[in-house]
């Protein structure tokens, strides 16, 4: 999968840009480039380049200057991919870009592949797998949270507790093999109360990596609200007097490959996502025809949910029939209802609080004039646990939570061959298992697929 080959791209976005910035990595990328650029300074050379310093250079095809660039030269190991890497940055005319990546090309350098760059740094020791991960993470994050989230796991968040685990794993795993060596005479190397308490610990600390998931994973994607309620109620005005109130709204994030985040709100740098709306934007008869079943499934994706009740027309049994309802059919203790009693401005008075909901949160608002949307805002904010987002061990990544959830099974099988008495070259098969699969998220242990995977969903350039 790697070789250290001589690679380029455009590391900026497609596009004309004030500039942009291209960049070369590999073994031979002094000696190609060096006979590309002019410096302004005679008988200056990039051999001679002083490392992580900027120099003005022309590049010029056929005597002819296609562009005056600033260029800094990054030497091995001192840079991202670990080899010598050159940042071209020139003006960021399309042509400009082209003219000069044709350029390198035909020099003999190849175009990277998508998160080749990151890719060798991997390679090269400069990050673990799940820095090179938050990399990616980084660069799509359209949140505070998200990209806090993202910050954290690049400095290392818990890469550094999931390495621990697994060299106390390994040297466990090591006595085991040496008593297996030596079945013959019977002996224990392994302190059994010792891996005891190693395999209590390590439960312990895996079950709180996969509790950070939910929040994490949320944080991340954004908390998934639903807007439900009866036709007519107000739901599509809702809607659209929060997203209005938000300025911030998120689109498509160019040079990533990930969702298209539709009709989403950032409050206090947490985005909210609101789930299926398609349905909502369109014809009331639309609507109609959902059905329950729909409204369902909606409410089973959404962690908050806003139930909108049209205040001039209430029917407080059908309400609290529909919540009893909602809670038969969802057991889930994290979700949250949020009573929205709309139109407020039909009434002479705005009610203060709904009797027979006392449990139940009631925000009044006129969603047609916008009044009060701010205490829904508000209200989103409290259902997202402000220590989930403060907690740097908090795993926001699919592929590390399903390979903790792995471990864990396999923690829990050792705990039981133990327990049962099993043979200890059966319980020696678990205890690798769980190596195996701690060791997938900080990539001691890799395959070529997992690599693929992971660094295919990167932009070209990264
Ligand atoms: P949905 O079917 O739940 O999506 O409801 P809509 O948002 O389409 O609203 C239904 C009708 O109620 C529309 O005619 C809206 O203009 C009206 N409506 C929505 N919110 C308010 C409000 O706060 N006050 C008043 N007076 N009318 C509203």
């Amino acid at each position: 999968m790697y070789n250290d080959d001589t690679i380029c791209a455009i590391s900026t976005p497609a596009g004309t840009g004030a500039i942009a910035v291209i960049r070369v990595s590999g073994r031979d990328t002094v000696k190609i480039c060096s006979g590309l650029l002019h410096f302004r300074n005679q008988g200056m050379d990039l051999k001679k380049a002083v490392s992580h310093t900027a120099y003005l250079v022309n590049i010029e095809e056929n005597n002819e200057i296609t562009d005056e660039c600033l260029i800094t030269l990054f030497r091995s190991p001192h840079a991202y991919t670990g080899e010598d890497v050159l940042e071209i940055s020139c003006h960021g005319s399309y042509y400009i870009q082209q003219r000069i990546l044709q350029l390198l090309f035909s020099s003999g350098i190849r175009m990277a592949k998508p998160g080749e760059f990151t890719l060798r740094a991997f390679i090269n020791g400069k990050m673990d797998l799940s820095q090179a991960e938050a990399v990616a993470d980084l660069i799509a994050s359209a949140s505070k949270s998200s990209h806090d989230l993202a910050i954290a796991q690049m400095r290392g968040g818990y890469s550094a507790q999931i390495k621990e685990l697994r060299a106390q794993l390994l040297e466990f795993a090591s006595l085991i093999e040496l008593e297996l060596d030596f079945s013959q005479e019977d002996v224990e190397f392994a302190d059994r109360k010792k891996l005891d308490s190693l395999l209590i610990t390590l439960k312990k600390e895996l079950n709180s990596l996969i509790r950070s998931f939910s929040s994490g994973n949320v944080l991340k994607h954004g908390i998934p609200v639903a807007i439900v309620g009866k036709p007519n109620s107000g739901k599509s005005t809702l809607l659209n007097a929060l997203l209005n109130e938000d300025k911030a709204i998120v689109s498509e994030i160019p040079g990533t490959t990930r969702d298209i985040i539709e009709d989403a709100i950032v409050i206090n740098g947490i985005l909210f996502r609101f789930i299926d709306t398609a349905g909502l934007r369109e014809a009331e008869s639309i609507i109609e025809s959902l059905g329950i079943e729909k409204t369902y499934e909606k409410i089973r994706q959404a962690k908050v949910i806003l139930y909108v009740f049209d205040i001039t027309d209430i029917d407080i049994e059908e309400i609290k029939e529909v919540i009893e309802d909602f809670r038969d059919h969802i057991d889930d203790e994290e979700k949250q209802f949020i009573l929205i009693g709309n139109k407020t401005d039909l009434l002479v008075e705005a009610p203060k609080h709904f009797s027979g909901f006392v449990e139940l949160e009631t925000i009044f608002i006129s969603a047609k004039r916008k009044e009060n949307i701010h205490l829904i805002s508000e209200s989103l904010l409290k259902t997202v646990r402000l220590k989930d987002m403060n907690d740097t061990a908090t795993v926001s990544n699919l592929r590390h939570y399903e390979a903790l959830v792995k471990t864990l099974h396999d923690i829990e099988n050792t705990e039981m061959g133990f327990f049962n008495n099993t043979p200890t070259d059966l319980i020696s098969v678990d205890i690798k298992s769980a190596l195996h699969h701690l060791g997938l998220i900080t990539g001691e242990v890799t395959t070529d697929e997992i690599l693929g995977n992971i660094f295919s969903n990167f932009c070209i350039g990264k």
